[in-house]
């Protein structure tokens, strides 16, 4: 049993003015804005989890023989902070982001980080920059902990010096103008994951894969790319960056099941326990892509959705592929999806009771 990492603080001596941090709060986009401070920790094998440090934020030097910059040797998490109606600041299961970090790091032959460890670092952050959570809306902060190969040398091995940090980054509603849905395109050519691969660690090797595909969808019209299977071609897997629902007539809703190549999303698994509370059977099994070209034309799918931290859940109008195109429903936001959504958003903003417990009192 290790002790618990002791963070050290260094506040920063110029943080963002309260006028500058309030202009970017009231149009903060996605990504592109960060808090005065961030976290970093240090492993290695003699010392394992080290040198913890809540510090301004800023960049990193680094040899250029970094491992990362040679081998991919990098996994990343994303989740939420949110702030209730009075005042209060609450994270949605970090725990479960925690457990799935170790996973992704057990696959890239990374050094585990606990996971009390793993929440007291975003506790920490969080805390320290509370005035940069956003109110009002669906805003938020969007936490972004990231672990990476840090030792400079080019053998190919793990790396025997890693860093772990965290960033954080207020975030406006992924719709700020309204639910309106996205079109998808049928990626027929590049697949995201194989078996035996890296598809269900959240590692940004799969990202570097999957901006071909995306940039495919991009020129045919469509907001995001989604992905087959890689031995049949022929079982829905995910998006990019989301997993993805399909709603059937009969009150039923299938998600495909996690056979090691899909990202096993903390939204996803949300949505499988609230759709069940609300009354709706659910299922998780493969979806043949012919399975939903059919089931739309037939009206027995009636609608589609995505769902991940960043956009919560996104209606799905259209699917798109080489030769042809469907729009499912009236390719508006159903009521299936709409209902599922605000539920989650709900529970989240502490407007719905939490009754699984998920929440987690930040400050
Ligand atoms: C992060 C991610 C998701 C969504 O996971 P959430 O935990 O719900 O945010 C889905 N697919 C991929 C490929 C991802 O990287």
């Amino acid at each position: 049993m290790t002790a618990r990492l002791e963070f050290r603080r260094e506040l920063t001596t110029s943080p963002t003015p309260a006028e500058r941090r309030r202009e970017i709060l009231a149009n903060p986009g996605f990504g592109k804005f960060f808090t005065d401070h961030m976290i970093t920790a240090r492993w290695t094998p003699e010392r394992g989890w080290h040198d913890a440090v809540l510090r301004p934020y800023g960049p990193f030097s680094l040899d250029p023989a970094t491992a990362v910059f040679h081998y991919a040797q990098e996994i990343f998490e994303g989740l939420k902070a949110y702030r209730h109606s009075d005042g209060s600041i609450w994270t949605f299961r970090p725990d479960v982001n925690a457990a799935r970090f170790q996973r992704s790091a057990r696959r890239m032959a990374l050094p585990e980080l606990p996971v009390e460890d793993f929440v007291g670092a975003l506790d920490l952050l969080i805390q320290t920059d509370q005035d940069w959570v956003p109110s009002g809306g669906e805003k938020s902060l969007y936490l972004r902990p990231f672990m990476f190969a840090s030792e400079p040398f080019l053998g190919v091995r793990p790396a025997q010096d890693v860093t772990f940090a965290v960033i954080a980054s207020p975030a406006a509603s992924y719709f700020a103008a309204g639910v309106k849905p996205v079109s998808i395109w049928l990626s027929e050519e590049y697949t995201r994951a194989a078996v035996g691969g890296t598809g269900a660690a959240k590692c940004g090797g799969n990202y570097a894969a999957s901006l071909l595909a995306q940039q495919e969808a991009i020129e045919n019209g469509c907001d995001q790319v989604v992905f087959l299977d890689a031995v049949e071609r022929r079982w829905v897997e995910e998006l990019g960056g989301m997993n993805i629902y399909f709603v059937y007539d009969n009150g039923l809703i299938v998600t495909p099941e996690l056979t090691g190549t899909i990202l096993e999303g903390v939204t996803r698994a949300a949505i499988l326990e609230l759709a069940a509370d609300l009354g709706y059977k659910v299922d998780e099994r493969r979806v043949d892509i012919n399975e939903w070209r059919q089931g739309v034309a037939t009206g027995r799918i009636t609608e589609v959705f995505a769902c991940g931290t960043a956009a919560v859940v996104t209606p799905v109008g259209q699917l798109k592929w080489r030769g042809g195109q469907l729009t499912i429903g009236k390719g508006e936001c159903g009521p299936v999806t709409a209902r599922l959504r605000q539920q989650l958003l709900d529970i989240q903003y502490g407007r719905a009771d939490d009754t699984h417990g998920w929440l987690h009192r930040v400050c």
